[in-house]
């Protein structure tokens, strides 16, 4: 199938990668001219703009931008894809973004004749270059039926979620529990080691009782406990704070929106964004137990 792919960063690179791979023809854009070199040399061909791409015979395109302001700038920009595109080409849009806006940019596109999906993922940067990423989708029925034998091609569950900018409500739901689920085990691991027990003793027994989490048993904040998180590697690689607070972000204004209050959410935003300030940024979002640690000196 020919298909347009315009992002390719640290997700849209490699996703694009496992789409040649399972034989699709590629045209790809992004700003960044190392990106696109990388995926022509794999075997896509480079168009020079999203009006480019929405002018050539893609059947299908998909987008893998940072924000909001650049997905509404690609698709209803002045000379965006929707300005060129054809009636009937599938647009899919795999960014996080805010549920209202994915809503937004799915009317626009649907009036101008093109089905539209969001469908962010979970899976990081690992899930996306072995193709083994969740996809949310949210959108038509029969559109996510056409979309699903190329998603397979880098996703392991695809989950149809409902209507348009469903995928983008399951997926700042999810991250806005991990980000407080996160705060909660790192409050906890650090009370019980401050109180004289042993880290991997207290992860032990949370793991088999009531406190069990995702964020105790698989991504432990407290070093050493796991061997495979970023806890225990100095919290690089993995989800990094700053992106953990963008979908917080995204979480508290989709619920200013909705008028509905999350209050432990909106408390979780201002913590991150208080340990961002303090220049940690780049590191997991596990490394937020630090703030729990008693400063040396
Ligand atoms: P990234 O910054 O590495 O990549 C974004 C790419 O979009 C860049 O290459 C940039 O040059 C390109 N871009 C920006 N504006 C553009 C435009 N107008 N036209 C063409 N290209 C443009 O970001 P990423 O880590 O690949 O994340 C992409 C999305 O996926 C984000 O919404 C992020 O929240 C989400 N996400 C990321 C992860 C992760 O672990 N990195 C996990 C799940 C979801």
């Amino acid at each position: 199938m020919k298909i347009g792919f315009l992002g390719l960063g640290n997700m849209g690179g490699p996703m694009a990668l496992n789409l040649l791979k399972a034989g699709h023809q590629l045209s790809v854009f992004d700003l960044v001219a190392a990106s696109v070199k990388h995926l022509v040399e794999a075997g896509a061909s480079a168009v020079g703009s999203p009006a480019e791409m929405a002018k050539g015979d893609c059947e299908v395109i998909i987008t893998m931008l940072p924000a909001s302001q650049h997905v509404k700038a690609v698709y209803l920009g002045e000379d965006g894809l929707l300005a060129h595109v054809k009636a009937g080409v599938l647009l899919i849009d795999s960014s996080t973004i805010d549920p209202i806006s994915a809503r937004e940019v799915a009317g626009a596109a649907v009036k101008h004749g093109n089905p539209m999906l969001d469908a962010p993922v979970s899976g990081g940067t690992g899930g996306a270059a072995a193709g083994t990423l969740t996809f949310m989708i949210g959108g038509e029925q029969a559109d996510f039926d056409r979309a699903q034998p190329i998603l397979a091609a880098m996703g392991k569950n695809i989950v149809y979620c409902g209507g348009a900018g469903n995928g983008q409500v399951a997926k700042v739901a999810n991250n806005m529990l991990l980000g407080i689920s996160m705060i909660g085990a790192a409050e906890a691991m650090n009370l019980g080691v401050s109180l004289g027990m042993d880290a991997k003793v207290l992860a032990g027994i949370i793991n088999t009782s009531s406190g069990r989490c995702w964020s105790t048993d698989t991504y432990n904040p407290f070093p050493g406990v796991i061997e495979t998180a970023p806890a225990s590697r100095g919290y690089t690689g993995g989800f990094g704070t700053d992106l953990m607070l963008k979908d917080l972000g995204l979480a508290t204004e989709a619920a200013k929106q909705a008028r509905q209050p999350v209050m432990l959410g909106a408390a979780a935003q201002q913590i991150y964004q208080t340990f961002s300030q303090q220049g940690n940024g780049g590191l997991d979002f596990s490394a937020i137990i630090k703030l729990y640690s008693k400063q040396e000196g």
